[in-house]
């Protein structure tokens, strides 16, 4: 029987998350709690429904619809997130697309029909299938089925990863993954488990694992201004990178952005950083020289 995981996106033609032209396929469920995370939605193992406010009209379909009364209608409508119980049956309900599914229960295999369309851009342009989330090793097997599917028309496979799950779900999934993109955020523990919820031992642990095995890896750091771009971090992340041994190990930064904001207010999720402003194109160049004058080989996320 096929692996399922729950998908909220399988997004075609991307160029930001491994080499060649991608498709991402977004998996529900992380074990942190980034307070920047770009992708709310992919936080909960559940279904969630949005409700995108500009979108809706107020017709009060959906109120009708739904059997457990969670909706308030009328101007302000919110979802009573307490009595809904992601039953998603409101969404198909609306016709101005003003509620949102996040999440859809799909097989490996269902998931493979839908990447595998796009093998001709994969094979002209260098490119693969990455796996992103949330955290896809929460689901290691699906993962393995997919890339399994995928090896055997030889795309090519990167998992974009936060580290924070058990070793084995490394061991299941590398033998058939290309490239692991493994973000590095904080290296002091604390700091680390105030803005991510959790410690970064676990996530440590998997990366000098994922070293010693040889694994194809590219760390990746959410650059954070106030928050992971201090002297102290700079020095704890290289020096983390430089004890692994391996001369090839590179990191590349990704400017903080607020892509996701819209998708916290559909949520009626707070958004914790509203002070925190966008990095200048030439601080974030300042701070990548700072790594590579500590012999780290870096690089910005365009
Ligand atoms: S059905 Fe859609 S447009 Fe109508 S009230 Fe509900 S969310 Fe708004
Ligand atoms: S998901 Fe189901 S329970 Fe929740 S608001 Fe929609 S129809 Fe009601």
């Amino acid at each position: 029987m096929s692996a399922n995981a729950l998908v909220t996106n399988i997004q075609g033609y991307s160029i930001h998350d491994g080499p060649g032209i991608r498709t991402v396929v977004f998996l529900k469920g992380c074990p942190l709690r980034c307070k920047w995370c770009a992708n709310p939605e992919n936080l909960e193992g559940k279904l969630q429904v949005g409700w995108i406010s500009k979108l809706c009209t107020g017709c009060g379909r959906c109120a009708k619809t739904c059997r457990f009364n969670a909706i308030i209608p009328g101007d302000g409508q919110r979802i009573n997130r307490e009595a809904c119980t992601r039953c998603g049956e409101c969404v198909d309900t609306c016709f101005y697309k003003a509620l949102v599914r996040y999440g859809e229960e799909m097989t490996a295999e269902e998931v493979f029909a839908k990447v595998r369309r796009d093998k001709m851009f994969y094979d002209t342009s260098g490119g693969g299938v990455t796996v992103s989330g949330g955290e896809p090793l929460v689901h290691p097997e699906f993962v393995t089925e997919l890339f399994t599917y995928c090896r055997g028309e030889q795309i090519h496979t990167c998992i974009e990863t936060c580290g924070c799950v058990p070793q084995k779900a490394f061991e299941i999934a590398a033998p058939v993954t290309d490239l692991f993109y493994f973000d590095l955020k904080i290296a002091d523990p604390e700091i680390h488990r105030q803005y991510t919820g959790t410690d970064n031992e676990q996530i440590l642990s998997n990366a000098r694992y994922l070293a010693g095995t040889g694994a194809n890896i590219l760390f990746r750091q959410p650059l954070i201004p106030g928050i992971n771009d201090t002297d102290a971090n700079i020095e704890g992340v290289s020096a983390f990178i430089r004890s692994l041994g391996r001369s090839d190990l590179a990191l590349q930064l990704m400017p903080y952005h607020r892509m996701g904001l819209s998708k916290y207010a559909a949520l009626d999720k707070p958004y914790e950083l509203e002070e925190i402003q966008i990095m200048k194109p030439e601080e974030i160049e300042e701070i990548r020289g700072r790594y590579e004058a500590l012999g780290i080989s870096c690089s910005i996320s365009k």
